[in-house]
């Protein structure tokens, strides 16, 4: 990572987050990503007049997930406002959204920097609706209006990063976030996340220098880019003895630069005012209440915790960690007594494999978090040994049975009887003379063959250990 040393860099982010709803914030219309255009729309969402919002409760307590999930402030009551600007994709020549008296404010997200924790602090959160989409074909745009009116919760840090990298580690933090409380899929691909960001360049210690916004950000890696480009740029027209003019930018993905969009408006450009067809929203303990209910364990905290107190890999962590569903499956086959490294071995290694190609995450799987330990006893008491465990595992897979009947039913119980393994040693020894001849007179590659021709005849099952120790006793 570069970190310039005659300049500061200070880089502020402004995410957008769908919040997943069965309907609109403001009607009743489906809240869906990929319909045919313009078939979730109704007289609110287009703006038609006399047509009057009401609001979605349960958009309201996802917002508030969010921002208390990013110890925010919460606010006692909220305001919703009118933003008014001209667009195509805004039917009612405003958009519905928070100023003043915004949702959440105060609050922090921590992200890991090369190892090192760094808190970034939130501004604010605050609830609107989403425009509708403008698809630019050749000379002619279209608008598709299923997304007007769509919940989006805009998350609102303060300047406190200042890289790229760190940009694109925070919106990944975010996203495990939205995804941990099931309030959005996170999904940049599909614009549930987009993200707008401000940068600035100054003479080290001279604090904040002239902001330039970056907008319309709709990958992770582009907010990377587009972020470091910016900071080169600036540090230049610094470099050159030049000012930095405060403005809007976009990114050109094409030539992998910032492009000037317009000049910068002003919050008092867009005339705020409260919005006259909605109440403020006030909540009340059993909203308060509802939403202690729905709080979880949020995702950095538990790769800490799976790292700390059950002795897993940070890298292990991280990919267990990933998604809540995968770390609760994990946590639930530690429930049946099972080790903790040793299930996270397994879960990021061969059960990965199987998952990946069966296309199944390990809940919706045949191999239940009971199954999967009782694999792994079935290990412990030496009923079998690591390779037969594969065999069986990929027969959980294939016949949605329990490891110890798939073992039974197969046969594959390890063989630790020494009087059948010695018949079969015996018999190896016997069949190959000039193996036998060779290592007696010093030479000890064939052992390697020897074993391989025991264990082949035991059908894989006998315990490699106890056939090792046999073949060194007969042959010195
Ligand atoms: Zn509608």
């Amino acid at each position: 990572m570069r970190y310039p040393t005659k300049y500061d860099s200070f880089v502020g982010l402004e995410i957008h987050v769908q919040l997943t709803t069965e309907s609109k914030i403001f009607c009743g219309c489906r809240n869906r990503f990929g319909d045919e255009p313009n078939t979730n729309v109704c007289p609110v969402c287009m703006g038609l007049p006399g047509s009057l919002p009401s609001l979605n409760q349960e958009a309201m307590s996802k917002a508030y997930l969010v921002a208390k999930a990013l110890h925010c402030d919460l606010a006692d009551t909220c305001l919703f406002e009118r933003k008014n600007y001209f667009y195509p994709d805004l039917p009612k020549n405003y958009q519905i959204s928070q100023f003043a008296k915004p949702l959440g404010t105060n609050g922090w997200i921590d992200i890991v920097v090369d190892g090192v924790t760094k808190r970034v602090r939130i501004h604010e959160c605050h609830l609107e609706e989403d425009a509708g989409k403008m698809i630019h074909a050749g000379d002619m745009s279209l608008v598709d209006y299923n997304r007007t009116g769509t919940p989006l919760l805009e998350i609102v840090t303060e300047p406190d990063l200042n890289l790229g990298e760190e940009a694109e580690i925070l919106i990944h933090e975010l996203r495990r976030i939205v995804r941990y409380l099931g309030v959005s899929d996170g999904n940049m691909d599909e614009g549930s996340m987009r993200c707008d960001a401000n940068v600035s360049v100054n003479t080290k210690g001279a604090g904040l220098g002239r902001k330039v916004e970056v907008k319309n950000l709709n990958s992770s890696r582009f907010v990377r880019l587009s972020l470091n480009y910016e900071i080169d740029r600036q540090t230049e027209i610094l470099e050159d003895g030049g000012t930095v003019v405060q403005e809007t930018r976009l990114w050109n993905e094409n030539r992998d630069q910032t492009i000037v969009m317009r000049s910068k408006e002003n919050a008092n450009d867009y005339r705020y005012f409260p919005e006259p067809d909605l109440p403020p929203f006030r909540t009340t303990p059993e909203f308060l209440a509802d939403l202690e209910t729905r709080i979880v364990e949020l995702p950095l905290d538990r790769r800490v915790r799976l790292v700390s107190t059950l002795g897993i890999s940070q890298t292990q962590a991280e990919v267990i960690g990933e998604e809540k569903a995968n770390a609760d499956y994990f946590e639930k086959v530690l429930e049946y007594g099972a080790d903790g490294p040793t299930v996270a071995t397994w879960m990021t290694g061969d059960v990965q494999k199987l998952l990946n190609r069966t296309g199944q995450s390990a809940a919706e799987s045949p191999l239940t978090p009971e199954r999967f330990a009782e694999l792994l006893t079935l290990m412990a008491e030496g009923k079998i040994h690591g390779k037969i465990a594969k065999t069986i595992l990929e027969l959980v897979f294939e016949k949605n049975k329990n490891p110890r009947v798939i073992m039974a039913e197969q046969g594959l119980e390890q063989m630790n009887d020494s009087g059948e393994l010695a018949k079969l040693v015996s018999q190896v020894l016997v069949d190959n003379p000039v193996a036998v001849e060779q290592i007696k007179a010093g030479d000890t590659k064939p052992m390697g063959f020897l074993m391989g021709q025991v264990m082949k005849a035991s059908g894989g099952r006998a315990e490699p250990g106890m056939v090792q120790k046999m073949l060194k006793e007969h042959l010195g």
